[in-house]
C-alpha cells in the first residue's frame, strides 16, 4: 500500500513539475536561471564540449527586447587621398589611401602604469649606425635599443615590463608618431618575439622591424600613416635568459627554449580548456600585467622551427584524442583569423607556398594553420591574449631553423619585412568607437560583443574599442551593470573602418522609484525626439519577454523552484 501511495506522489509530483515546465515553455520565458559568466581577462565558464563555433560557450548575453535601440550614431570614416600605391602582393589589404581617419586627440595614456621609459641619460645619441646582421645578446640589444630611441625620441619609447628570472629587462620599444602617449581612439598593435630562447632569428626580426619603422617614416607614405594611426609595440625578446643558452647554428632542439629555471614561457598562460598547473614565472607575469593594462587591438607572437602563420584556438577541449586527429579548434572570430594569417602569409616571400622545411615535415596550405589543427598545446600566449584581453593574436613561425647562422639573417628579413609591416595595417579593419553615458562621459569597463561571434571584449577608460572584421553586415552589442543595454547595426567594407558610437543610459532602480539625483538629471536631459528608457524594463538577468515574473507566471516559477528542491532531495 505505502508502495502504491509513493508511486502515485511521485506520479503527480512529476505531473505538476511537467505541466509547469510547458507552460513556461509555452509562454516564452526561459526555463533555466541565467548565470552570468565573467566577461574577459577570467574563465569563461565551462570548456565547450566539441571545438566547432557553435559550442562556445555563452556569456549569458541579454535578448534583444532587452536591448535599447539606439539611435544611429555611426558613420563610414572618409578615406584619405590617395598615395603612391605600395608594392603589394596580396591584392586584399588596406593602404594609407583607404584607410580611416579618427580623431587625433592626445590624451594620457591608456596604459597607466607599466610603461617605464628607460633612462637616455649618457647614451650617445649619435648611434645612427645602422643595426647589423649579427645576433644581439642581451648587452648589446639593450645599448642598441637604448641608443636608438635616444636618437629617435619623436618615434620611439622604450620600456621595460619587468625581468626575467636572471634580472634581464623585458623590453618594449613602441614605435609611433605619439610613442610616449595613446592616441585617442586608435589602435594598439604588439609584436612579442622570442618567447622561446633559441628561436633566435624572431629577435633580430624584431629589431630590424623598429629600425625599419622608424628609417622609412619620412619616405614610404604608408608607414608614415601607419605609425601616425597606430602604436606599435615590440618586444624583442621575452626570454632574454634562454636566448643567452641558445647556441648559433642550431635549427632544432630545446637548449634555451625554456627560462632560466626551466619553463616553457608558452605554456605558462591560463588555459581557457584546460586548468593549467604550471608555475607562473615572473616573464609571463610581466607579460600579462603588460597586456591588462594596455588595450591591444591586433597582435603577433614571433617564433622559429618552422615556415606557418598559426592562429586560435591552439588547445581544444579533447586534447588527448586530438593530437591525433588534426581537427581545427575554431574561434568565433575564425574567419577575421584566417584572413589575419592568410594575409600574413602572403605577404611573406614563399610562406604561402606551404612548402615543408624538411621531408616528413608537415607542409601547410596557403602557408597558414589553426593551432590546435596543428597540434593542440596548453598555456599558450595566443589563447591567452584572445580570450582574456579581446586581442586577435596569432603565431608566426618565421623559418624553419631556429638559430640559422648569422649570415641567413639579410634573407630571412628581406621576405619578412613587407608582411611585419603589412599585418600591423589590419588593425585599422573592422568597427571602431566610442561608448559613453547620457552626459556623454567615456564608460570604461562596457561589455561589448558582435552578434553572432560569442567572444567579448572591452571598452578602455576613455570608453574606446575596436574589433578587426571583415567585410559584411554586423550587429554590436554594449552591456554594462547598471546602464540599458544597447546594440546597433552597421556595415562593415574593404575600404574604410567603420566607426559606431553608443550612448548607454542608466538604468533606474526598481527598488527606488525615485531614481538618484544623477538618474533623474539623465532621465531630463533627454531630447524631446529620444526614445526614453522604459523604467520597467527588465534588467539583464530577467532575460525574457515577459517584464516580470508577476500573477501566474510568479506562481509557476515558485512552484518549479519547490520542485527543483525536492527533486534535488529525491535523487541527490
Ligand atoms: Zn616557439
Amino acid at each position: 500500500m505505502k508502495t502504491a501511495v509513493w508511486y502515485t506522489s511521485t506520479f503527480v509530483v512529476i505531473f505538476i513539475y511537467l505541466y509547469c515546465y510547458l507552460v513556461q515553455f509555452i509562454r516564452g520565458a526561459e526555463i533555466r536561471p541565467q548565470h552570468h559568466q565573467p566577461l574577459l581577462r577570467s574563465r569563461l565558464g565551462a570548456p565547450p564540449q566539441q571545438p566547432a563555433l557553435a559550442s562556445y560557450p555563452s556569456l549569458g548575453w541579454p535578448l534583444s527586447s532587452a536591448v535599447h535601440q539606439h539611435p544611429s550614431q555611426h558613420r563610414q570614416l572618409p578615406p584619405l587621398p590617395p598615395p603612391p600605391p605600395p608594392p603589394e602582393v596580396f591584392s586584399d589589404y588596406l593602404t594609407p589611401g583607404n584607410m580611416a581617419v579618427s580623431s587625433s586627440i592626445s590624451v594620457s595614456s591608456v596604459s597607466s602604469a607599466p610603461v617605464q621609459v628607460a633612462p637616455v641619460s649618457g647614451i650617445v645619441a649619435a648611434a645612427n649606425k645602422p643595426l647589423d646582421f649579427t645576433y644581439h645578446n642581451y648587452e648589446d640589444m639593450t645599448t642598441w635599443l637604448k641608443q636608438f630611441s635616444a636618437s629617435n625620441p619623436d618615434l620611439t619609447a622604450l620600456y621595460s615590463i619587468g625581468k626575467s628570472v636572471q634580472g634581464r629587462d623585458l623590453w618594449v620599444m613602441v614605435v609611433s608618431s605619439s610613442p610616449f602617449q595613446h592616441m585617442k581612439g586608435k589602435p594598439d598593435v604588439k609584436y612579442v618575439a622570442n618567447i622561446h630562447g633559441n628561436e633566435a632569428v624572431s629577435r633580430e626580426m624584431a629589431l630590424h622591424l623598429i629600425q625599419h619603422l622608424v628609417k622609412s617614416y619620412r619616405e614610404d607614405a604608408y608607414i608614415r600613416w601607419l605609425l601616425d594611426q597606430t602604436r606599435i609595440h615590440i618586444l624583442p625578446s621575452l626570454n632574454p635568459d634562454g636566448f643567452e643558452v641558445a647556441r648559433e647554428g642550431t635549427c632544432t632542439g630545446g637548449q634555451g627554449r625554456y627560462n632560466a629555471r626551466g619553463f616553457d614561457l608558452n605554456r605558462n598562460f591560463p588555459d581557457y580548456f584546460k586548468q593549467n598547473t604550471k608555475r607562473l614565472q615572473p616573464e609571463t607575469e610581466a607579460y600579462k600585467e603588460w597586456i591588462a593594462k594596455i588595450q591591444f587591438t591586433l597582435s603577433a607572437g614571433l617564433h622559429a622551427g618552422a615556415l606557418v602563420a598559426s592562429y586560435p584556438f591552439d588547445n581544444t577541449p579533447n586534447s588527448a584524442y586530438q593530437a591525433f586527429a588534426s581537427t581545427p579548434s575554431q574561434t568565433p572570430d575564425d574567419d577575421v583569423f584566417h584572413h589575419l594569417a592568410t594575409l600574413y602569409a602572403r605577404n611573406h616571400a614563399t610562406m604561402y607556398q606551404g612548402v615543408a622545411c624538411k621531408p616528413g615535415s608537415p607542409s601547410f596550405p596557403n602557408g597558414t594553420t589553426n593551432g590546435a589543427a596543428w597540434y593542440p598545446l596548453t598555456g599558450g600566449a595566443q589563447d591567452y591574449s584572445y580570450v582574456w584581453t579581446g586581442t586577435m593574436e596569432i603565431t608566426v613561425e618565421m623559418a624553419c631553423c631556429k638559430y640559422p647562422p648569422a649570415a641567413e639573417l639579410p634573407l630571412h628579413w628581406s621576405e619578412h619585412r613587407q608582411a611585419l609591416v603589412r599585418f600591423v595595417g589590419e588593425a585599422h579593419r573592422g568597427v571602431r568607437g566610442f561608448v559613453t553615458d547620457g552626459n556623454g562621459r567615456p564608460l570604461e569597463n562596457v561589455a561589448m560583443k558582435i552578434k553572432g561571434r560569442d567572444a567579448p571584449f572591452q571598452t578602455t577608460k576613455h570608453g574606446e574599442y575596436w574589433r578587426i572584421l571583415l567585410p559584411g553586415y554586423y550587429r554590436i552589442e554594449a552591456y554594462k551593470e547598471g546602464y540599458e543595454p544597447v546594440e546597433d547595426d552597421f556595415s562593415v567594407t574593404d575600404h574604410h573602418a567603420t566607426q559606431v558610437n553608443l550612448t548607454l543610459f542608466k538604468q533606474v532602480d526598481s527598488k527606488n522609484a525615485f531614481g538618484t539625483l544623477d538618474e533623474v538629471s539623465n532621465y531630463y536631459s533627454l531630447s524631446p525626439g529620444d526614445e526614453r528608457p522604459n523604467k520597467r524594463q527588465p534588467t539583464i538577468s530577467n532575460k525574457q519577454d515577459v517584464p516580470h515574473p508577476t500573477g501566474l507566471t510568479g506562481l509557476l516559477i515558485t512552484l518549479r523552484s519547490q520542485m527543483d528542491n525536492l527533486f534535488t532531495n529525491l535523487f541527490g
